[in-house]
């Protein structure tokens, strides 16, 4: 298999086969990322495609429905093209009927309404989109080229197109004394949009990120463990939306899963519980575990 990069991928596609269809982000400059630094978006040979799913077809069976699709934003492609690959994909793995993928909102604001149903009639469901926070000024602050009202409008466009989707939420991107003013900025926008899921995920810089620097030179701080378990909190209970939420990523500190909005106040109690009980160095350790050069 052509795979570039480790991948990361929603817990609920981990079981699906991965096909690279490109390599790099159109995007490439947030300052909490290095996956593709420096590397142009493009798109994969169609050689390297097709071998590649004739590889996954030896193995697929009659449960091999859904293909992730994987190499920075695959969405950022033309309909036309992505329409080839669905084409190619189905002749030789007739059971595959539904394409996930990571996605960037901008990749969404690019298609038009048509092309996002021609993308929903093809299998297309459940995209991987990394919101991160609703706040404005972290938004730009970390480069992300999105705004919260950008999250409004696409997830609304989703939904109308039929398109199921996960936002992330990265806990700890305002950085210190900014987790209860991302929370509740973040829940306003998360619940405008109405992901079908929420995937939150802690923060944990690293020395190779662009973010480094301004840990270096004291224009951004990471806040303590504590304060973004508070800023969870404060997210889910401002949450106003009906969602999936996992709280169960390696980088959480409090980790559970939970319905919204029925779960809420389990999920609150859950974490009223722990939050005394966070132990710093102990959770600052697992980070150093997590990507060995933290910050
Ligand atoms: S959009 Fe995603 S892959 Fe691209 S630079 Fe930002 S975080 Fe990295």
């Amino acid at each position: 298999m052509h795979i570039a990069k480790p991948q990361h991928r929603p817990p609920q596609d981990m079981y699906c086969p991965m096909l690279q269809i490109c390599n790099g982000c159109t995007h490439g400059i947030c300052k909490f990322c290095d996956i593709y630094t420096g590397e142009p978006f493009e798109a994969s040979p169609m050689e390297e495609i097709l071998e590649d799913i004739d590889e996954i077809a030896q193995t697929a069976t009659a449960l091999t429905r859904r293909i992730y699709l994987t190499g920075g934003n695959p969405f950022a492609l033309p309909n036309a093209h992505l329409v080839k690959i669905f084409d190619a994909v189905e002749e030789r793995i007739p059971t595959v009927h539904s394409y996930g993928g990571f996605c960037r909102i901008t990749d969404i604001a690019r298609k038009t309404d048509e092309e996002l149903a021609e993308l929903a009639s093809r299998g297309v469901n459940d995209l991987a989109i990394g919101a991160e926070s609703g706040h404005d000024g972290i938004l730009e602050f970390m480069r992300k080229g999105q705004t919260a009202a950008d999250l409004v409008e696409q997830g609304q466009r989703l939904h109308a197109a039929g398109i199921d989707f996960t936002f992330f939420y990265l806990a700890g991107l305002g950085g210190d004394g900014m987790g209860q003013e991302n929370a509740l900025a973040s829940a306003r926008a998360f619940s405008a949009a109405q992901p079908n899921t929420i995937l939150i995920v802690t923060l944990t810089p690293t020395t190779t990120w662009p973010l480094a620097k301004d840990i270096a030179e004291g224009t951004w701080a990471p806040a303590s463990e504590v304060d973004t378990a508070r800023e969870i909190r404060t997210f889910i209970e401002h949450l106003e939306c009906k969602s999936s939420i996992i709280c169960s990523h390696d980088s959480d500190v409090v980790r559970f899963n939970g319905l919204l909005p029925g779960d809420k106040q389990k999920m609150l109690d859950l974490m009223d519980n722990r939050i005394p009980k966070i132990n710093e160095s102990a959770a600052r350790l697992m980070r150093e575990m997590i990507h060995k050069a933290t910050f």
